[in-house]
């Protein structure tokens, strides 16, 4: 186990990583809790939540995106409000990146912010949301536009609740850590040695920790998302957030990869990225997406990237691609040109399948 510091200006947050982390800290939570969790984590985890938390109220979300609205945030304040939550309880946001985010987004409003502690049970929120303070839920189909920066006090990541968790999401989770991979070279190294142990929970624990290691620097650099550091996270996401707006059946970790493979391929063509690194940052993301999809009407989808919250205007597409191991590189190119270049990558993928 090993405690990781995220030293924000506006709290000093505590992240309790490794096994056993959920059995020692969460029982030493003190004051009034109130939980907030899903209906698939509460189906699985019920007698250790009332195990560790007693008779704490507990806000059972449906499991799901559509839980991160407006309605379900009101429905939380109705019972917080009605359990008697004070200024001086503390909020437990108990599952992925959903509940996280609309959790940690109540504390911060409920009587101008009460203490949150995160309990991330995805390998994509241990890795990612759990970690850094973004809050959000959707409002009118625009995914995260309504929230708050808002540090929890401590983030309890305990790889106990990975085992349950299917193969998909564990996917997901790692087209996170392949991003790392990209923008730290510890993590590269890592993982392209290791790169047979991919799904290897215990493998995994070890790299969800250098992760977090990684995010907490950058978080502590620029808290805000306004110096520039917090923006190399977003490798691969202008175009796995393009696709997942255009063809939205995949999930965001699925995007992320996705969106990476092809901005191996622009960031190659543009001179930034040597061969030899792009062809082993491609062969960590075929372990995990096997058949990178090479969609028929890429070059369309590729337009949503229009509404990135990264451009400053329409017509200029922002992206962070990968350059050298440790190195990403902020590319702007004209909408048309990156358009045309990622329906070429496609094109070559369909090549590649023949
Ligand atoms: P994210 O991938 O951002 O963390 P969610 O919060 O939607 O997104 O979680 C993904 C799915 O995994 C949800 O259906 C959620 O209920 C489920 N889930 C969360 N934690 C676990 C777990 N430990 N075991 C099994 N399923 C889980
Ligand atoms: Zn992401």
């Amino acid at each position: 186990m090993e405690d990781i510091i995220l030293n924000a200006q506006s709290l000093k947050s505590v992240i309790h990583c490794g096994a056993g982390a959920f059995a020692t800290y969460a029982t030493k939570l003190g004051g009034k809790l109130f939980i907030i969790t899903d209906s698939n984590v509460y189906a699985l985890y019920k007698g250790l939540i009332e195990k560790t938390f007693g008779n704490a109220p507990t806000f059972v979300l449906p499991a799901g995106e559509k839980s991160k609205s407006r309605n379900s945030l009101f429905k939380i304040f109705d019972k917080m409000i009605d359990c008697g939550v004070t200024r001086s309880s503390t909020v437990v946001a108990l599952g992925g990146g959903v509940v996280g985010d609309i959790a940690g987004l109540a504390a911060s409003m409920y009587m101008r912010g009460i203490k949150v502690v995160q309990i991330p049970t995805t390998l994509l929120a241990q890795v990612d949301s759990s970690v850094g303070g973004k809050t959000a839920i959707d409002y009118k189909g625009v995914k995260n536009v309504l929230g708050a920066f808002y540090q929890p006090s401590e983030v309890i990541v305990d790889p106990l609740f990975l085992s349950t968790l299917p193969a998909r999401e564990l996917r997901c989770g790692l087209g996170e850590i392949i991003k790392y991979s990209a923008i730290d070279c510890g993590i590269y190294g890592t993982l392209s040695q290791n790169s047979d142990k991919l799904f290897d929970l215990k493998f995994l624990e070890n790299v969800t920790a250098d992760c977090i290691r990684h995010k907490a620097k950058v978080v502590t650099e620029d808290e805000r998302d306004t110096t520039g550091a917090r923006k190399t996270l977003n490798l691969g996401h202008t175009t796995g957030h393009a696709f997942e707006l255009y063809y939205k059946r995949k999930s965001h970790g699925e995007f992320v990869l996705i969106g990476t493979y092809y901005e191996l391929y622009i960031a190659e063509k543009k001179g930034i990225c040597e061969s030899c690194y792009a062809d082993s940052l491609r062969a960590l993301i075929t372990k995990v997406i096997k058949n990178i999809p090479a969609y028929a009407d890429a070059e369309k989808a590729a337009l949503m990237a229009k509404f990135d919250k990264k451009n400053d205007e329409q017509s200029i597409v922002s992206m962070i691609v990968p350059k050298s191991v440790g190195e990403s590189y902020e590319l702007k190119l004209p909408i048309a040109e990156y358009a045309k270049l990622i329906g070429e990558c496609a094109e070559k993928i369909r090549g590649e399948k023949c």
